[in-house]
């Protein structure tokens, strides 16, 4: 795994609407002792906080559509510059489109930073509607119903799914099996990492 001269790790948390990711940055955060930065719950905490970036992002969200790239990447690169003394950053939900990944290595090779490596998590699209059904019931979250579950897929594999090539050309992408227990998942990635 490529390491920076920063000798950060930093890891993009890739896959499909419910595959895990966030459960799986949580228990990564607390070993390893990295920053998390979640495009989703940033964008999710300034609606509830009612920002004007978060009404703006509120009906893209609801609807399962992108919010506009150029607005996420400034909310990533503002939290890069702040944690610059961290061991390391997990990227989850980000980035979600081939612009998003180079601006994001352009930005980290600003500070001589580069990611270390993708963990992409591969769960079959029925599973994953199962969960986020189940997802919705539990967290009432709108972007959670049936219709705006299918759009979401289809952002996905439309506009999320080269991203995934765009980091195998760097020699960086790592897939893991995203099926089974939340431990049995998490010590894959990990052997992944190592
Ligand atoms: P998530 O919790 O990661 O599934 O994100 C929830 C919603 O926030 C997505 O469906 C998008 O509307 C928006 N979002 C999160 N991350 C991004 C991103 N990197 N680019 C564009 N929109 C995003």
């Amino acid at each position: 795994m490529q390491i920076d001269s920063k000798q950060m790790l930093n890891i993009v948390l890739f896959g499909p609407p419910g595959a895990g990711k966030g459960t799986q940055s949580e228990k990564l955060i607390k070993t390893l002792g990295l920053v998390h930065l979640s495009t989703g719950d940033i964008l999710r905490a300034e609606k509830e906080a009612g920002t004007p970036l978060g009404l703006k992002a509120k009906s893209l969200m609801d609807q399962g559509l992108l919010v506009p790239d150029e607005v996420v990447i400034g909310m990533i690169e503002s939290r890069i510059a702040a944690n610059l003394g961290a061991k390391g950053f997990i990227f989850d939900g980000f980035p979600r489109t081939v612009a998003q990944a180079l601006a994001l290595d352009q930005m980290l090779a600003t500070h001589q930073l580069s990611i270390s490596c993708m963990i992409s998590l591969e769960v079959a699209f029925d599973e994953l509607k199962t969960r986020l059904i189940k997802r919705a019931q539990e967290q009432n979250r709108p972007d959670d119903t049936p219709e705006v579950i299918e759009k979401r897929i289809q952002v996905y594999l439309d506009n999320t799914l080269p991203v995934a090539k765009h980091y195998e050309n760097q020699g960086k992408l790592r897939a893991v099996n995203g099926i089974g227990e939340i431990d049995e998942i998490y010590n894959r990635i990990q052997t992944a990492l190592n």
